[in-house]
């Protein structure tokens, strides 16, 4: 790998070795650490990030509990299900996977979770202790975006940064985060005038847009960092791709994520760290 690449792989996996030892130390204490994972009709993409989801969950020690629903699923019984999650004193974090069927109003659902075991942190309060600088649950790309630079030894304070997409899963706590550690943030959108003079400007670079190498090198700033979070399919090849057009920009950047490898192996990374942090403040450690 080349000296500037950002290995995901290799601190997601860092990450889940802390957590897989954090877990154990709570065991130790008595508490054991629970994500439930409710999953709704037969979409196979979901099943199989539910399946990723389970299976890191073992891995680092933290009880699943599955729950399968038909895509005829109403609302209502969702939200009766997602209600007796938040009741049970042994699930630390809940996890509805999305899209959910059309019938289902996905805010309502998000709603419904308690904040307390919202491990997505997608929930109003979450969002808005976010937003105000408070400890919240974040959401699990940004945060894994975070660790990224952080790990990496990027500097983020005083930093420009540039984050292209608006969504309220990734590019919105994208901004925050980085507002929080002092960089000054442009947000950038489909509606976003002179685009790639915007990215010209930016220190670092997130690219969360879902548009298959939109980023070239004469984008990018000589020496930016350049985080891609975009996972799309090649037309031509049928392989995974980013929003940046990796070849081309990564000889002018000072570090630089691939994909896959970059900000993918993350998100599920941030979520077990996410569950484990409910769970210790369910489950306060004793004094010593
Ligand atoms: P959304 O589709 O919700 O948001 C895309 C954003 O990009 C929107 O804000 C949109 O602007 C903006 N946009 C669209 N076209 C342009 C354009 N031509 N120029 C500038 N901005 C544009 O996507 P998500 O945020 O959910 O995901 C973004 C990408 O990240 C996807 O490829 C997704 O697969 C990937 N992803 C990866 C994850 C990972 O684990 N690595 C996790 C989550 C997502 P507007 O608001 O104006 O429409």
């Amino acid at each position: 790998m080349g000296a500037n690449l950002i290995d995901g792989k290799a601190i997601a996996a860092q990450i889940k070795d802390e957590v897989r030892q954090e877990v154990s130390a709570l065991k130790v204490q008595g508490s054991s650490v629970t994500l439930a994972v409710i999953l709704v009709g037969d979409d196979p993409a979901s099943a199989v990030y539910v399946r990723n989801k389970k299976k890191a969950c073992e891995a680092v020690g933290i009880e699943s509990v599955s729950i399968e629903l038909p895509a005829d699923t109403t609302q209502e019984e969702l939200l009766e299900r997602i209600a007796s999650l938040n009741a049970r004193e042994d699930v630390d974090g809940i996890l509805v996977q999305l899209p959910l069927p059309r019938q289902i109003d996905e805010r309502a659902v998000i709603d419904a979770i308690d904040p307390a075991k919202d491990v997505d942190g997608f929930h109003p309060v979450n969002v808005g202790l976010l937003a105000i600088g408070e400890p919240a649950v974040v959401s699990c790309t940004p945060a894994g975006v975070i660790e990224l630079l952080t790990r990496s030894g990027v500097e983020i304070e005083g930093k420009e940064a540039v984050v292209i997409g608006r969504s309220n899963i990734v590019g919105k706590p994208m901004a925050h985060l980085l507002l929080q550690r002092h960089a000054t943030v442009t947000i950038a959108h489909s509606r976003t005038k002179n685009l790639r003079e915007v990215i010209r400007r930016a220190d670092i670079v997130v690219a969360a847009v879902g548009k298959p190498r939109m980023i070239g090198a004469s984008d990018i700033k000589e020496g930016a960092v350049v985080i891609d979070v975009g996972i799309n399919r090649d037309m031509e090849t049928g392989k995974l791709c980013g929003d940046v057009d990796f070849d081309s920009v990564a000889p002018h950047c000072s570090a630089i994520t691939p994909v896959p490898g970059g900000v993918g192996p993350m998100t599920i990374a941030m979520l077990m760290r996410n569950c484990c942090e409910l769970a210790k403040k369910r489950n306060p450690p004793a004094e010593k």
